[in-house]
């Protein structure tokens, strides 16, 4: 397994605010393999588990070094809807934060709908739990899944991350535009933190600002790279997005 991130851009400074940890399987012959070909075949043989502690120990880890260099991004790790029903997950989040003594808001927890909605009253306990050490908690891939607007009210979540699949067609689809926008007003009235993922160019970047959205995630900022990259790529201040270009 091989950690992986993409940097979180605050819109409105332009600055990084965090990253999203992905993981990668060092394959010894087929080479870095992306999740999308392994995270279902490991949720369906109950692997993940393992793979999420593997991520989970990992990001401690990168957390522990930032807290200790003064570095206060947030480093988001995804969770399965496996992960969400064990009641020993919740658990060992609380542990892992308590060995490694990271404070919990520096670590923030995705999730996707169907995750949620699979077991809607486990889940329910698990997010409680993870909110109850202090950690965020954001929807994932959001408008993809069941998209009721129940678990909006029900769960307690910190924010919302809008799909790639409403966010790359934005500009030539009214559709998709509207759905975004309004995405991003009833996220705001709810007291929801918005994130835009597959954010992949200018002019897309400068529709996300006007309509008022709190962060950015996608390859016009950076495509995922190993985590020990992070920190020169920050120094370098390469391709952030200036806070200065919605008005470009
Ligand atoms: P996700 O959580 O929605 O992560 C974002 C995915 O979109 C990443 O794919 C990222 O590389 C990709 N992406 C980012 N910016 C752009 C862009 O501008 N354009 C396009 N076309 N794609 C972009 P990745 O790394 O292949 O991960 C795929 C999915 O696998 C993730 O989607 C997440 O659901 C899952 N995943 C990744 N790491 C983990 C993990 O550690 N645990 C679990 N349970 N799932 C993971
Ligand atoms: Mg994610
Ligand atoms: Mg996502
Ligand atoms: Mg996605």
């Amino acid at each position: 397994m091989r950690l992986y991130c993409q940097p979180k851009i605050d819109m409105k400074t332009g600055r990084i605010s965090g990253a999203e940890a992905l993981v990668r399987w060092a394959h010894p012959r087929l080479g870095v393999i992306t999740p999308v070909h392994f995270i279902k075949l490991a949720e369906q043989s109950g692997i993940i588990t393992r793979v999420t502690n593997w991520m989970l120990n990992a990001t401690m880890g990168y957390l522990r070094g930032w807290q200790e260099s003064g570095h206060t991004g947030k480093l988001a790790l995804n969770l399965s809807a496996h992960d969400i029903r064990s009641p020993a997950m919740a658990q060992r989040i609380e542990d892992q934060l308590d060995a490694w003594g990271v404070r919990p808001e520096l670590i923030q927890f995705e999730l996707t709908e169907s995750a949620l909605i699979e077991d809607p009253d486990a889940a329910l306990a698990a997010l409680s739990r993870i909110k109850a050490c202090g950690a965020d908690v954001f929807i994932d891939d959001y408008g993809t899944g069941y998209s009721s607007l129940s678990y909006l009210q029900r769960f307690p979540i910190d924010g919302i991350k809008i799909d790639q699949s409403f966010i790359s067609p934005m500009l030539d689809d009214p559709d998709s535009a509207v759905i975004v926008r309004s995405t991003i007003e009833l996220g705001h009235a709810l007291g929801s933190q918005v994130v835009a993922e597959g954010v992949e160019n200018v002019r897309v970047w400068q529709q996300l600002t006007e309509h008022g959205c709190d962060q950015a995630q996608g390859y016009l900022i950076s495509m995922p790279m190993p985590i020990e990259e992070l920190a020169r790529w920050q120094s370098r201040g390469e391709r952030v997005v200036e806070p200065g270009i919605a008005a470009a």
